[in-house]
């Protein structure tokens, strides 16, 4: 469980979209101080589900961003 021994920290969130990869930097996220296994709070991946859909609109082959507080 990710409640003992972890701290706020930041991720990186990568996902295939099939015509490309998009790439989430500096996503806030809970990190395991043990094993660095880390956890998107669902906030956050409510924004990153955003990220995702505009990336697919835009169809880039690549896209590297960082999300927004
Ligand atoms: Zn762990």
């Amino acid at each position: 469980m990710p409640l003992k021994n972890s701290f706020d920290g930041k991720t990186t969130f990568a996902v295939d979209l099939g015509f490309g990869v998009l790439v989430v930097r500096d996503v806030p996220a809970t990190v395991c101080s043990q094993c660095r296994a880390d956890w998107i709070k669902d906030n956050i991946a409510s924004k990153l589900e955003d990220i995702v859909n505009d990336a697919r609109r835009r169809h880039h082959i690549v896209e590297v961003t960082t999300i927004s507080a």
